[in-house]
């Protein structure tokens, strides 16, 4: 049965990078409600004006709205071998949702958390240093510029972003915590959450994912 994975992770998991692996791997495409809201919100129509005013916000996208965008993107043809969801779903009556269209679809719906101890995170985000020039973005841990707190490619002087500081930064992640806890359990309690150790190198990273979705696929669905 073709899946529809759900990849959870919070800011610094690695999450966008690993699903850009999977989908590779897979052949499917990475549905992000993120960027399809965004993308939406540059209308000039009173939806894109909603969402706007709801993104600016930092506040969520009412379900209705969701679902309406969520069914015509999984309508789509390059769907048909599954999906991989980034940023979706957020709430419990959208992961009751997708189960309803994955069901409709003949798809299995399965989650996966990356998960990262919180110091380490801590760290990977606050690394974050970028230039105010060309905008590229460096990590004094993980990725450091050739000298230090110069941009290599314009000598732009780097910054650390204001939400990059670590007050802030564990203010988003007590946040993705509380949100994602009920949808944790949702999954959990119905024995389709995976949880991957985010530590470690991306390929490393990769390898479990792929060999929780490979055995994931051998099971069968059940919700
Ligand atoms: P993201 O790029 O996933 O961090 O999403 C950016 C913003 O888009 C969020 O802060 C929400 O305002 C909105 N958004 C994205 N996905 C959803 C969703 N599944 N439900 C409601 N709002 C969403």
């Amino acid at each position: 049965m073709p899946d529809m994975i759900v990849l959870m992770g919070p800011q610094g998991a690695g999450k966008g990078t690993q699903a850009e692996k999977l989908a590779v791997q897979l052949g499917v495409p990475i549905i992000a409600t993120g960027d399809i809201l965004r993308k939406l919100a540059e209308a000039d129509s009173e939806l894109g004006r909603q969402i706007r005013e709801t993104q600016n916000d930092g506040r969520l996208v009412p379900d209705d709205v969701m679902a309406k965008i969520i069914r015509d993107r999984l309508g789509k043809g390059d769907c048909q071998r599954g999906c991989i969801l980034d940023g979706f779903p957020r709430t419990i009556p959208q992961a009751k949702l997708l189960d309803e269209l994955g069901t409709e679809q003949g798809f299995g719906v399965r989650a996966i958390i990356i998960s990262v101890p919180r110091d380490m995170l801590l760290k990977r985000l606050s690394g974050r240093r970028t230039c105010p020039v060309c905008g590229t973005i460096y990590n004094i841990y993980t990725r450091p510029s050739k000298v230090d707190g110069v941009c290599d490619l314009d000598g732009g002087k780097l910054l650390t972003r204001s939400d990059d500081i670590p007050e802030a930064i564990e203010k988003r992640l007590a946040l993705f915590d509380e949100m994602t806890k009920p949808l944790l359990d949702y999954y959990k309690g119905s024995r389709r959450l995976s949880e991957v150790d985010g530590t470690g190198e991306i390929n490393e990273v990769f390898n479990r994912i792929s060999s929780v979705v490979q055995r994931a696929a051998a099971l069968p669905s059940e919700v």
